[in-house]
């Protein structure tokens, strides 16, 4: 291992786990999410493994990283260029940049719509825009009462050729918690909200509800594309529910840094939250919170180190923790797995997230850019050809967690 910690992804994984969903979405189109650098993975090699995989549309939520993958050869207009959706506007940014890239742009205000057929009108091009309903998460979208007055700013700048509506999207509260009473109510609402554009006189390419959790359990909201994001890098989106047959994507290791003998009653770490009870062996692991290992797992979070399960002794520190390891030893510079696919039995990043009180989602976005991305394709398993990245081949200052 040729730095302190890093992050092993699986892109072999990536490419089955969209496969998968392929499959669940019986013939709906899939929009992997590659939002904050692909869920922590990488935001052009998981774009690219899920594109291999089977995806045709690739997701974000905001325009830098649209353009991003644009400049990379992967999104928007120009050859090899697969659609791709900027979930997140916000007013001021350079949307005919945007425009010109060939993005389609999820708009769900009228003051928005007016802002990119602005932009439109500067870059020379017709916009792909997406009207976002809120059909009852009270988050981003145009509440029921709204969406008539979006629905016609985007009828105006349509008239004017300034811009497309391809698309008419909501996203889900409570996707997550099958049976939900929330589900029902979004699905009626969205499919009203649906009829009231078409008769309106949208003519949308595609209608589109679906995240993970929606994707793999309510098979009634596929309409013509789904939305998946932490399935396609193997977490589960409804813990409750088991695994899906999905697999992470993400291992999180890091090399020993230093074994040491201290006696009993010997304060760990910060604050000393954790004295030995008898002489032990510490053993110094080289991740800390600023690589993105939450500082609430201290005292609470387990690792596989030396064949076994060990807890984070003492407070985890920026850049370091320590873990006991009681009489066992092992050598500076062994390999440490802080989660990973659980097949060795190292924890997973959902046990992680059960441990802290959150969601898997937190755990692996949240790895930081001071842990390289190393890219291998698992050689047990038949992965997909993820583009041209290297096995092996470690790309860093990529991601910024
Ligand atoms: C993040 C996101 C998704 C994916 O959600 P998951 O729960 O990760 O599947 C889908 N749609 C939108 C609009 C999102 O922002």
């Amino acid at each position: 291992m040729s730095s302190p910690a890093e992050a092993r992804v699986d892109l072999g994984a990536i490419g089955e786990n969209v496969a998968l969903l392929r499959d669940r979405a019986a013939g709906a189109e899939v929009m992997a999410m590659v939002k904050a650098e692909g869920y922590g993975h990488g935001l052009v090699p998981a774009a690219r493994a899920a594109l291999a995989g089977g995806a045709t549309w690739l997701g974000v939520a905001k325009l830098a990283e649209g353009l991003e993958l644009h400049e990379a050869g992967l999104a928007g207009r120009g050859p090899g260029g697969v659609r791709t959706l900027v979930c997140l506007g916000v007013p001021g940014e350079p949307y005919d940049k945007g425009v010109q890239a060939g993005l389609d742009l999820a708009a769900g205000a009228p003051w928005l719509v007016k802002e990119i057929a602005e932009a439109a009108r500067r870059a020379g091009v017709p916009a792909r825009i997406h009207l976002k309903a809120d059909t009852g998460m009270s988050r981003g979208g145009a509440t029921g009462e709204d969406w008539p007055a979006l629905v016609d700013a985007a009828l105006a700048a349509e008239a004017e050729g300034l811009l497309r509506v391809v698309g008419l999207m909501s996203h889900f509260a409570c996707a997550d918690e099958p049976g939900h009473p929330s589900i029902g109510r979004q699905l009626s609402a969205f499919q009203e909200m649906v009829e009231h554009a078409e008769k309106a006189g949208i003519r949308p390419e595609v209608r589109h509800l679906s995240n993970s959790a929606a994707t793999l359990t309510i098979p009634e909201a596929r309409f013509d594309l789904v939305r998946p994001g932490i399935a396609v890098y193997g977490l589960t989106p409804v813990p409750r529910e088991g695994t899906f047959g999905l697999r992470p994507a993400m291992t999180l290791v890091a090399g020993a840094a230093l074994l040491k003998r201290v006696p009993e009653g010997s304060g760990v770490s910060y604050g000393h939250t954790y004295v030995t009870g008898r002489g032990t062996n510490l053993a110094l692991v080289p991740a800390g919170y600023g690589d993105g290992i939450p500082r609430h797992g201290s005292n609470v979070l387990e690792v596989l180190a030396a064949g076994r399960r060990r807890r984070i002794a003492g407070r985890v520190c920026m850049d370091q923790f320590v873990i006991d390891l009681g009489d066992d030893t092992l050598a500076a510079g062994d390999e440490i797995v802080l989660f990973g696919t659980g097949e060795r039995g190292e924890p997973t990043a959902q046990e992680w997230a059960d441990a802290l009180g959150t969601i898997s989602y937190e755990i692996v976005t949240r790895i930081g850019s001071r842990v390289p991305r190393v890219y291998t394709e698992d050689p047990g398993h038949r992965g997909a050809k993820p583009g041209n990245e290297e096995p092996g081949s470690v790309e860093t200052g990529s991601v910024d967690g």
